[in-house]
């Protein structure tokens, strides 16, 4: 096929550029940053070797231009060169402003912030990386499955490993998000897979029968809690295959309700939840015997839970799972055997996301 000699490594519309609304200039630029949607951006050189080491590359080695993506040509001895840029305005903007002394930029979409991060890489620009990485974990605790698709789709594992730790904080089997369309099978699997054994690890601490050992193993426990001494028969819980329970109705039904709500959402802070704790708390209070300590007891309680939680949670990694080992099984012990559906059993190569 014969090559179009027509076309550049990028596109550019036809045309004269602009300068950018505001410029990062002040003392006398010395080179001009022209993006592709033709937008001029005065900057400094020293400012660029400083904080990007591609072009710290660039200007010492004199290879600026050399590779036809930076080809630098200043227009006459009174104007800068020129420095084609393949990015948009609006991202060259967002890269100079984690540069220059002015606001940080504000960045709002997922696509803008990739667009940013891709290019931060690019340049090799440590500060821009880092802010652009923390606005990504902002952008995955709202909407963790684009992030996620996002991520995939360029396999940056990193921003996949955040992405899929922000999801614990939802039913991420019930949620849909239009990048779902474009991800592979394979990367949605594993979305999935790390957020079910991590619904497996967090609420294994409950379903156990020695969940409650490990807890006061805690070196801070050091007090009886309120539900281990009430003798009021009005306070007693039966247990689903109709076994009484040692611990009053209102604690096992807080344990329930944190145990369906970490299946859903399996991370730390889902067992924090307040709704859940003053729940349990108005009815400790219909109880003469538990009503006086169930507030403090309880909260102590929490905080050990919560420790455990996190510890379970923060041991799973995700795994590349071979089909043929998938083993499905039913819990049958422990407080809440039976009670939450199934999970799977994964096995095969272990791979971290
Ligand atoms: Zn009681």
């Amino acid at each position: 096929m014969p090559a179009d000699k027509s076309r550049t490594p990028f596109s550019r519309p036809r045309g004269h550029s602009r300068n950018a609304p505001y410029t990062f200039d002040g003392p006398p630029v010395d080179i001009i940053l022209r993006t592709a949607d033709l937008v001029d951006f005065p900057v400094h050189r020293t400012v660029l070797e400083v904080s990007c080491s591609h072009f710290q590359h660039k200007f010492n080695t004199g290879s600026l231009g050399e590779e036809g993506d930076v080809a630098v040509k200043a227009q006459s001895m009174r104007t800068p060169p020129v420095v084609p840029m393949p990015e948009d305005s609006k991202t060259v903007d967002a890269l100079l402003r984690y540069i220059y002394p002015v606001d940080p930029p504000v960045i709002r979409t997922v696509d803008d912030a990739f667009a940013v991060l891709r290019a931060a890489r690019k340049y090799g620009m440590t500060h821009a990386i880092k802010g652009t990485k923390t606005i990504v974990a902002e952008l995955a605790d709202k909407e963790p499955l684009r992030v996620y698709a996002f991520a995939a789709a360029r396999q940056w594992e990193e921003e996949m490993r955040v992405a899929a730790r922000a999801a614990l904080a939802f039913p991420i089997m019930e949620m849909y998000a239009d990048e779902l369309e474009g991800m592979s099978g394979g990367a949605y699997f594993r979305l999935l897979d790390y957020h079910r054994r991590c619904a497996k690890a967090a609420t294994n601490i409950l379903s156990e029968d020695t969940w409650f050992q490990n807890i006061i193993a805690d070196p801070t426990f050091n007090w009886e809690p309120a539900w281990t001494s009430c003798s009021n028969p009005k306070c007693e819980a039966v247990r689903e295959d109709g076994r009484k329970d040692t611990r009053p109705a209102w604690f096992h039904y807080y344990l329930l309700g944190i145990y369906q709500a970490l299946a859903a959402r399996p991370r730390p802070q889902t067992a924090a939840d307040p709704q859940l704790f003053q729940a349990a708390i108005m009815r400790a209070a219909e109880c003469g015997e538990c009503r006086a300590g169930a507030p403090t007891d309880l909260k102590q309680f929490n905080t050990l839970l919560v420790q455990q939680i996190d510890r379970a949670v923060s041991k799973v990694r995700a795994q590349r799972t071979n089909f043929h080992d998938i083993t499905h099984y039913l819990p049958t012990t422990g407080w809440f055997g039976g009670e939450i559906g199934h999970g799977c059993r994964l096995a095969g190569k272990q791979e971290r996301v």
